[in-house]
């Protein structure tokens, strides 16, 4: 019988820190770390033996015992504003979807965190593809990386939002090792006000990402009242607004400047009244913040409508009567649905999300008819 084959160790999986203890455990110098962070990331080589600074020995290593393996592209989509979106390959059957959105002085790349969603918040269509696992950190990283290796020289990531599919907060370690690849001088470079997270409200790890990874933080509120957003963002049952404000407060503390962006979905109807949004003032005035309010992008079956511009408008003059600094994110990609909650990428759901809602909408179909 020929003897199981050792899986390759993916360098791709360790920020700095866990690359220098591999490094050190094989008997070389800590150094190793940063000179191979740079040919992986800055000079973009994947053959180990063009790495030339290293010894021979150790490149023979590499060869022999790791790889560099990042997501294999599926489809490519270009949208007619610029913005791009790739499908990428995980396992399983499984794939994800990372959009690039490309803007005068900046280009933002809105990375997934998970192989769809554990949360059910109900706007949002990556919660109705269910759930399959977190993603490694060679799997959120390696976003990045197939992602500026698409674009060229030309044009730059200059900023990651934590915003694709699935929840970062509930894929603790690995988010946050990514995050620091992707603020490492030897890696990316990016600054802390370049890397963006955003969590529908996990407070616990809140809190441990305040400590221990100094990012930008947004949160999805989308409701100026517990009982609207236990209805829209269910993890708010759990982590009801007092607790989820206290963690921001906490995180805005903590570094001199510090905001929370929170982020706020425009429903018709639901969430989008002048009461609704002179309750957020009420709620928000002692959080160092800033508002984004989202247009609500529509996907099949979502039973939402998007609010129209005039009440965007008449939402956003309260907030910003209210000295809350407002912006309205303008839809980028949505000719390839690649706007916000519009990615759904392939998941093989192990929650039975994905049949429970069939099921709920024939027998919704059936009761109405
Ligand atoms: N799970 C994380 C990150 C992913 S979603 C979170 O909840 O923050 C990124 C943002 O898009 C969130 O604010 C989310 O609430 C919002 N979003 C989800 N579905 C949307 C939709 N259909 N239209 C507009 N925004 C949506």
């Amino acid at each position: 019988m020929p003897a199981p084959v050792k899986p390759k160790i993916n360098l791709l999986n360790f920020d700095r820190k866990g690359l220098e203890a591999f490094f050190v455990g094989l008997g070389e110098k800590s150094f190793r770390a940063t000179q191979v962070l740079k040919w992986i990331y800055q000079e973009e080589v994947t053959d180990f033996d063009l790495m030339t600074n290293l010894s021979k020995s150790l490149r023979t290593y590499l060869i022999e015992q790791c790889n560099l393996a990042t997501p294999t592209i599926v489809v490519e989509q270009k949208a007619s504003d610029g913005t791009r979106k790739w499908a990428l390959q995980m396992s399983c059957g499984n794939q994800v979807e990372t959009v690039f959105i490309p803007e005068e002085n900046r280009g933002t790349l809105c990375v997934s965190s998970q192989v769809g969603c554990a949360l059910a918040c109900t706007f949002c269509s990556t919660a109705q593809q269910g759930f399959n696992r977190n993603l490694t950190t060679a799997e959120i990283i390696g976003q990045v990386y197939v992602a500026q290796r698409q674009l060229g020289k030309t044009q730059r990531i200059t900023n990651v939002v934590m915003m694709g599919m699935g929840e970062p907060l509930l894929n603790f370690d690995n988010v946050v090792a990514a995050m620091r690849l992707m603020m490492d001088d030897f890696a990316y470079g990016l600054s802390k006000r370049r890397v963006t997270i955003s969590t529908s409200g996990v407070v616990p790890a809140m809190y441990r990402l305040t400590q221990e990874c100094d990012v930008s933080m947004a949160v999805s509120l989308h409701a100026a009242n517990d009982t609207l957003r236990d209805e829209l963002v269910p993890i708010n049952k759990k982590y009801p607004l007092k607790e989820l404000l206290a963690a921001c407060l906490d995180n805005a503390k903590s570094s001199p400047r510090r905001f929370i962006t929170f982020e706020y979905v425009m429903l018709a109807g639901i969430n989008d009244s002048l009461d609704d949004a002179r309750a957020l003032v009420k709620l928000l005035k002692e959080v160092p913040c800033k508002m984004n309010l989202i247009p609500f992008n529509p996907f099949p079956n979502s039973g939402y409508k998007c609010s129209s511009a005039a009440v965007i408008d008449r939402f956003r003059m309260v907030l910003q009567n209210a000295n809350m600094v407002t912006t309205v994110r303008r839809t980028r990609g949505d000719d390839i649905d690649a706007a916000c909650g519009q990615l759904v990428g392939q998941v093989q759901d192990k929650s039975k999300r994905t049949r429970k809602l069939q099921e709920a909408r024939v027998f919704g179909a059936a009761a109405t008819s």
